[in-house]
């Protein structure tokens, strides 16, 4: 099937934003510091991607639910474990 005009759009718009980019500056991304080009991408490529929307969803729910508890923020060793359990998971 022709990719429609707003397929073409948004991949062009991604550019070569990749699952692996999504999940290097997921943490960015819910912080608020990406640059506007690259919440843009990072927007699209969740546009055109299932999995990372999924993923997405499980951060922000677990940030979320780790902001929650009584202790400090979410160690950096914590958002790393998680970093690596999505990318071994996208990589089955
Ligand atoms: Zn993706």
């Amino acid at each position: 099937m022709k990719p429609t005009f707003k397929e073409q759009l948004m991949r062009y718009l991604a550019g070569n934003f990749s699952c692996q980019d999504v999940a290097n500056l997921v943490t960015d991304y819910l912080e608020g510091a990406l640059s506007p080009k690259q919440r843009i991408r990072f927007q699209m490529h969740l546009g055109l991607c299932f999995a990372c929307r999924n993923f997405l969803k499980q951060m922000k729910y677990t940030v979320v639910t780790l902001n929650q508890l009584p202790t400090d923020p979410v160690p950096p060793l914590i958002k790393a474990e998680l970093l690596r359990r999505f990318k071994s998971w996208k990589a089955e």
